[in-house]
């Protein structure tokens, strides 16, 4: 019977409560952004602990980003002496990564199989298409690899695809390809990691049966984002027997694009027999300016479950908006802002950037940087993929294992010593005629490239020798030295950055060793032990009730992990997947505090006390891709659902006029969204309706064009003790452009125009134009190459 005065619920809701507590029975919790869905969850596995129903091996739960992970774990820290490294938490990436590591063998997978990354395995693709003559025009590389992700995450291995046409069977020759390349050089990518596990549990009885006996209870956080192959794998673990908790939103709901299926809710309840379904109403986490914004924008969506969502606290600030003429000037504002919040002493870490593509965070980073605002991206162009890491990595790699083709021919000349991509292509050619890696190939070559080829296989086969017995910060010197990777950037005129990162690289390993205990006298643990976050520490010091109850008895015929030979991964091995799984942003010293950035998908299940949601344009957010279908736009609104219910206390959200994206300027409408959001908890920080006419790309169809001239302008928002950087202020003709109102100009993708309203100065300078065949445009002067007409 549960102590209802239990500490552990003392600071819940009576359904919360309840919803906690449920009996060891599968369980539903269907509830909007905030409702506290994830404090449940983690409240229930410190209180199946806490009240002696099972111990911490009998628990799997899953979440879907590290950075969640993490939490989860730091939440349930505070609640429980428990030492939760020690218990399968992770993601779903990070939980097939142990698993595999625990099981190597029986996957077929070589004890220190590393981890392709998406774009590592571009370049497999991209090199095996070349191999075999595959048409890059007619199968672009990323299409395909798009497709090969797809196929793994439907469980579909090439011989279970349906061949329909000859277009068909030719990726699926190259898919068959690539499987066989990944398995000779031991790599797997993202989707092979969820896929392999599965497999082998689908088809190893005992390994099966004994990881059922031991989960007795499985709880899944953002259950609507799961996909096809994540719902069986987690059907594999539960069995009969198991009890499946699991929490979700198909509010939240923003995968789909990845093979996301909100119906395996639907599924779950009718398959599993579903007893126990909870929803939270209230939420916690918004005051109701923000929770109103959410709940009125999320309402235009049709195809929903239907929840509600309420607060007691009060509507707290407005939500701020603010339109910016180039996203320079929207990322100086924001920047602006930020130092003023943080005087205001507002922590950094609470302050979070959001974006709907990573192609945003640039600008963002140039002006963070600039004003030294510490600032850490997570997701995007991780530390680890970095051009100069993904190198440094490729030489460690091949130290670990030489027939890692991909790495070898990221590194092979490169540094360069003399090896074109002739003498490489025939070193392919033989290593396919062989069998054989491209390593072992070398030895058959001839001639001045042979020698040079050769030459280099010495010295990484000499680096290997070099650096046995080393630790992991002098195996990563060594290698630096001796690749000539360090000389060649400092040589370089920009290489500066490079080279930081490079020594930023040396940290990185150096903490991950201390972090992680897996300094030279760390206690070896059994693979078993070892996660995405590898744990390194003698089992007395897991502070472990020793009065719960253990791991049950094995089943029987259960073969234990390989490592319980006494193998383990090497710190090398270790700390190469820990690249390939963690984000190890390094923009910011671990522990200093920062601003967050990062794209609004991985921001799921994160909160901030304040947040900006930038670049909110027609054609980025919502993209423009996703305004080609009515599934694509409700998803696109989940996202900003998403996105406005991380913040607590204070929202942001800006646009702008113009933006240099992948080398474009774009003149940019607002987004939709905005006029999905209720006028009565906004605050307009710029006039609001500045009219752009539509857009000049034709993503803004459908637009309604009554947004033109409908001006019930708010005023500037001056006086707010939080405005940075002051509006445009409008002004007369500025003499420095030239330009002058009536005048004709020339625009090279509108044509002739006539010069309406002139506004700002210097770099904020800008016009308002009518163009006859495009309407009326406002176009910022620094960017907009205008000619006078004479
Ligand atoms: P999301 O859908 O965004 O993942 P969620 O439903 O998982 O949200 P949580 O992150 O668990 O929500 O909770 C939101 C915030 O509300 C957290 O700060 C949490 O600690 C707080 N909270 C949840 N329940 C309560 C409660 N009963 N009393 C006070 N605070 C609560
Ligand atoms: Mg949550």
């Amino acid at each position: 019977e549960v102590a209802a005065d239990s500490p552990l619920l003392q600071h819940l809701n009576p359904e919360q409560r309840a919803a906690v507590a449920l009996p060891a029975e599968h369980a539903l919790i269907l509830a909007g952004a905030g409702s506290g869905k994830t404090r449940v969850l983690t409240t229930r596995i410190a209180w199946l602990l806490a009240t002696g129903q099972i111990g911490p091996g009998n628990v799997l739960a899953v979440t879907f980003t590290n950075k969640a992970a993490k939490e989860m774990m730091t939440r349930l820290t505070a609640m429980l002496p428990v030492n939760v490294r020690g218990m399968w938490i992770g993601t779903f990436h990070g939980l097939c990564n142990r698993f595999l590591r625990a099981h190597y063998k029986l996957a077929n997978l070589p004890q220190s199989f590393q981890i392709l990354d998406t774009q590592d395995q571009l370049s497999a693709i991209k090199r095996l298409m070349k191999q075999h003559n595959v048409d890059e025009e007619r199968f672009p590389a990323k299409e395909l690899q798009w497709t090969i992700a797809a196929w793994k995450e439907e469980g579909l291995r090439p011989n279970m695809v349906e061949v329909r046409t000859e277009e068909d069977r030719r990726k699926v020759e190259v898919y068959q390809l690539y499987e066989e390349q990944c398995q000779r050089e031991g790599v797997v990518d993202f989707a092979e990691l969820m896929l392999r596990s599965y497999e082998l549990l689908r088809d190893n009885d005992p390994i099966r049966e004994h990881y059922r006996r031991r989960f007795h209870h499985i709880l899944v956080d953002e259950f609507q984002d799961t996909n096809k192959l994540q719902y069986a794998w987690l059907k594999m673990f539960a069995g009969e027997g198991n009890a499946v908790f699991a929490v979700g939103d198909d509010d939240q709901s923003i995968y789909a694009f990845r093979g996301a299926r909100v119906g395996n809710m639907a599924d779950f309840v009718r398959e599993f027999h579903v007893q126990h379904q909870i929803k939270l109403e209230q939420n916690y986490r918004s005051f109701s300016n923000i929770l109103d914004s959410a709940n009125a924008l999320i309402a235009h969506n049709k195809t929903r479950l239907g929840k509600n969502l309420r607060t007691d606290q009060g509507p707290g600030e407005p939500v701020r908006v603010y339109e910016a003429p180039t996203d320079m000037a929207e990322a100086q504002w924001m920047v602006e802002e930020i130092r003023n919040l943080v005087r205001d002493d507002v922590p950094r870490h609470e302050v979070a950037v959001l974006y709907r593509s990573n192609a945003q965070s640039r600008v963002i980073e140039t002006s963070l940087f600039n004003a030294a605002v510490p600032y850490r991206v997570y997701g995007g162009l991780r530390f680890f993929e970095r051009a100069e890491i993904k190198h440094a990595l490729a030489y460690l790699r091949l130290l670990e294992n030489p027939s890692d083709d991909t790495s070898f021919l990221r590194v092979v000349n490169f540094p360069a010593r003399g090896i074109g991509a002739r003498s490489i292509e025939q070193l392919q050619d033989a290593a396919r005629a062989a069998g054989c890696s491209l390593h072992d190939a070398v030895k058959a070559t001839t001639g001045k490239a042979g020698a040079n080829l050769a030459a280099f296989v010495q010295k990484v086969d000499e680096m290997r020798r070099e650096t046995e017995g080393l630790t992991l910060r002098e195996i990563i010197e060594v290698m630096l030295q001796r690749s000539g990777l360090l000389d060649h950037y400092k040589a370089e005129r920009d290489g500066a950055d490079r080279v930081e990162n490079l020594e930023e690289l040396v940290n990185a390993a150096e903490s991950f060793v201390t972090q992680e205990g897996f300094g030279r006298d760390a206690v070896a643990l059994p693979i078993d032990e070892l996660g995405a976050n590898v744990l390194r520490q003698s089992p007395a010091s897991q502070g472990l009730d020793p009065s719960l109850p253990e791991v049950n008895e094995p089943a029987p015929d259960y073969v234990p992990p390989d490592a319980d030979t006494g193998e383990t991964l090497s710190p090398l091995a270790a700390f190469l997947t820990h690249a390939a799984l963690e984000s190890g942003d390094n923009q910011a010293q671990a522990g200093q505090d920062a601003v967050q950035l990062m794209t609004v998908h991985a921001a799921k299940g994160l909160e901030f006390d304040c947040v900006f949601v930038t670049g909110l344009e027609e054609g980025l957010f919502p993209s423009e891709r996703s305004l080609a279908d009515y599934e694509g736009l409700e998803e696109e609104r989940r996202l900003m659902y998403v996105a406005i219910t991380r913040a607590r206390k204070r929202l942001y959200l800006s646009h702008s006029q113009t933006r240099l994206l992948h080398g474009q300027t774009r003149y940019n409408v607002r987004s939709r969204f905005f006029d999905e959001l209720p006028e009565g908890a906004l605050k307009w920080l710029t006039p609001k309706n500045q009219s752009f006419g539509g857009s000049a790309f034709g993503f803004g169809m459908g637009y309604p064009t009554s947004r033109a001239g409908n001006s019930t302008a708010t005023g500037y928002g001056r006086g707010s003790e939080t405005f940075a950087s002051p509006p445009v202020p409008p002004q007369r003709a500025e003499p420095a452009h030239g330009l002058r109102p009536g005048m004709k100009v020339f625009h090279t993708k509108f044509g002739e125009g006539t010069v309406r309203t002139l506004e700002g100065s210097g770099q904020d300078a800008r016009a308002q134009i009518d163009f006859p065949r495009h309407g009326q445009k406002w176009l910022a002067l620094s960017v907009a190459k205008l000619t006078p007409v004479t």
